[in-house]
């Protein structure tokens, strides 16, 4: 029986491009998708810092154009990651932020706020977007959320999902669960409820996103999801097809308006949401227009775009998604016709297109389609939140469980990869071997854990290492036990032991190199209350100043009636134009160093002046 929390637990998948939260519901007996303050579903996995505050999700995208050295998005493709790492190297060519080597060649992000620099790790970034969806669903229940269920690709290694365990924390979430994004999304479809015992089930998972394109064979058999293969394009997604039809109008434009657009980056920023606008409408329409005021030298943008045109423009992107979906199979060693379910993921799997070019594959199956494809994902988080958290009766009680991405073992003599636990071990699991020393007197081993499946240990992932010492003077062939220890997280905790006297000499790796120390994730928990603070603050001074420009405004059309300031001896005149002056001059100097309390205290000055006036 897996442990049970305290309090509502909710699903959250920590997307790329979007984020989405979720929550089940006992009093409706579902899940319910929860909406941002804007009223939607999913939100922009993005981070922003200015010199007056910091944004996060739609707040920070939109002003993107504005500020793009300082708004940071794509932190999952950092995230647990080496700044060496060649995959880390393509992506920092792309982006309009700066990222530089840290400690331990840990990836920072180097962002402007507040007129200082500040580094930033993937954690921290990630962290945030934890926050700002957390506080969405605190703002739908009405109580404060501790736990959740955070999904992670199918392909995260273990420092990846180490480091999304330690963005929850740095956000003040207790992890509870970290599962795969296309488990998740089987979940939501209730295809584990399908299953019977006698048979495996085969689950084709197509996740067709903002920024990435994943695809995953899963089996389900007695309640146990197994990776069977994935294959995928890191990147490919809805931003490309967006950028199609960025190009096209720019041609257009080109042709129509014989100006050129290329070159001035907030056209083309803003080019690229009207765009994104209208791709999202095709998937329900046949035709919609295209319209940006004011484009590029004050000539207004307006047009249109077919369907069947954005088809066209995006073909060759759309047969790249199916061959993948070809390899995959062929991996996995597994005919088309075995497939028994295919599940759509992701926003741009929407597409039409996409889903004809997918049901032709599959030979006009039919595709799992009845949950929106960018919710499935935290749908299914929800779903096993409620299953791991206390007090919900009504959820059909089910265990989910996952199993290993990778084999799990250490460098032996000679640079093998001894495997203790091998890929696709359902989770948790728990092995020990004994292993005899090499050489004469040997008194310490060096135990170097890795991740793959190479034979070669160096060919693999290397996830840490320690050394056990203290063995005792012997000849070769002295034996000590090492153990690995993987928990429903999938993380995983290695001790080596000897115990020939009865001691147990016991080392544990929890922490690998690139991990965040405890110590470090309690800095940034502060750090992350900092910034809330301030958000708040600066959120509290944005309405005293809306208030004071209101009121002077108000006192401003009051004063300039002849019979109010025949009401007012001169005295009084006086003071009060004064008090507007200076409430003028407070909001003309638009100075962050004005003190909020100045601000109000001048505010319910002519506050309670203007009452006075309204009696006269
Ligand atoms: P992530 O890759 O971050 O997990 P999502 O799965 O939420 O992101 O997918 C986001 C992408 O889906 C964006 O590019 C968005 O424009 C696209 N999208 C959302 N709704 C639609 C739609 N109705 N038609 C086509 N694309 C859509
Ligand atoms: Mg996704």
């Amino acid at each position: 029986m897996a442990k049970r929390y305290e309090g509502r637990g909710v699903g959250i998948d920590l997307g790329t491009t979007y984020s989405c939260v979720a929550v089940w519901v006992d009093e409706h007996n579902r899940v319910e998708i929860i909406h941002n303050d804007l009223g939607n579903k999913t939100t922009p996995s993005f981070v922003a810092f200015t010199d007056e505050q910091r944004l996060i999700g739609d707040a920070a995208k939109n002003q993107a154009a504005a500020n793009p050295e300082n708004t940071v998005f794509d932190a999952k493709r950092l995230i647990g990651r080496k700044f060496s790492d060649s995959v880390v190297q393509k992506d920092i060519m792309l982006w309009p932020f700066k990222v530089t080597a840290g400690v331990n060649d840990k990836p920072m992000i180097v962002v402007k706020y507040k007129g200082q620099e500040k580094h930033l790790c993937a954690e921290e970034i990630s962290s945030m977007v934890l926050t700002k969806m957390r506080e969405i669903a605190e703002e739908y229940l009405e109580s404060p959320v501790k736990n959740a269920v955070i999904t992670v690709p199918a392909y995260f290694n273990d420092s990846q999902r180490k480091a999304t365990v330690d963005a929850g924390a740095i956000a003040g979430l207790n992890v509870m669960r970290i599962i795969n994004e296309p488990t998740a999304a089987a979940i939501a479809y209730g295809l584990d409820k399908r299953t019977n015992c006698s048979r495996e089930r085969n689950i084709f998972v197509f996740d067709l996103g903002g920024g990435t394109f994943d695809v995953s064979l899963i089996t389900i058999k007695d309640k146990f999801f197994q990776v069977k293969a994935t294959a995928g394009n890191s990147h490919l997604g809805g931003e490309d097809f967006d950028n199609r039809m960025v190009d096209y109008f720019v041609q257009e434009f080109k042709r129509k308006k014989k100006e050129d657009i290329i070159g001035n980056s907030k056209a083309l920023r803003r080019l690229r949401t009207a765009c994104e606008r209208a791709k999202r409408a095709l998937s329900f329409v046949y035709t919609t227009a295209v319209e940006v005021d004011a484009l590029f030298q004050a000539i207004d943008f307006s047009s249109s775009i077919t369907r069947a045109k954005f088809e066209e423009i995006n073909m060759d992107l759309f047969n790249e998604c199916m061959e993948t979906v070809e390899r995959c199979l062929v991996d996995a060693d597994m005919d088309k016709n075995n497939v028994d379910d295919i599940v759509l993921v992701g926003g741009s799997s929407r597409i039409p297109k996409v889903r004809q070019l997918l049901q032709d594959f599959f030979k006009g199956k039919d595709l799992c389609k009845s949950i929106n494809p960018d919710e499935a994902v935290a749908y299914g988080a929800a779903f096993q939140a409620a299953l791991l958290s206390e007090g919900f009766s009504n959820v059909p009680n089910l265990v989910v469980m996952d199993v290993t991405p990778l084999s799990l073992g250490w460098r032996i003599q000679n640079d093998v990869m001894d495997v203790v636990i091998p890929r696709n071990t359902s989770i948790p699991a728990k092995d020990t071997e004994t292993y005899i020393t090499v050489a004469d007197n040997q008194s310490a081993v060096l135990i170097q854990v890795y991740e793959g499946e190479r034979t070669r240990a160096s060919d693999n992932n290397l996830l840490g290492f320690f050394r056990l010492s203290g063995l005792p003077p012997a000849p070769r062939g002295y034996p000590f036990d090492v153990c690995f220890d993987i928990d429903q997280n999938g993380i995983l905790t290695v001790s080596a032991m000897e115990n020939s006297t009865g001691n147990t000499n016991e080392i544990t790796i929890t922490n690998n190199k690139e991990r965040l120390s405890n110590d470090e994730i309690k800095r940034m928990i502060r750090e992350a209350e900092d910034y809330r603070v301030e958000d708040k603050k600066f959120l509290r001074k944005a309405k005293v100043l809306n208030a004071l420009d209101d009121c002077v405004y108000k006192m401003r059309n009051a004063m300039e009636k002849k019979d109010i300031n025949s009401k007012l001896s001169s005295q009084e005149n006086k003071k009060i134009n004064a008090a507007i002056t200076m409430a003028t001059n407070l909001l003309d100097e638009n100075d962050q160093q004005i003190e909020i309390d100045v601000l109000e205290d001048q505010l319910s000055v002519l506050e309670s002046m203007y009452e006075r006036i309204m009696k006269l």
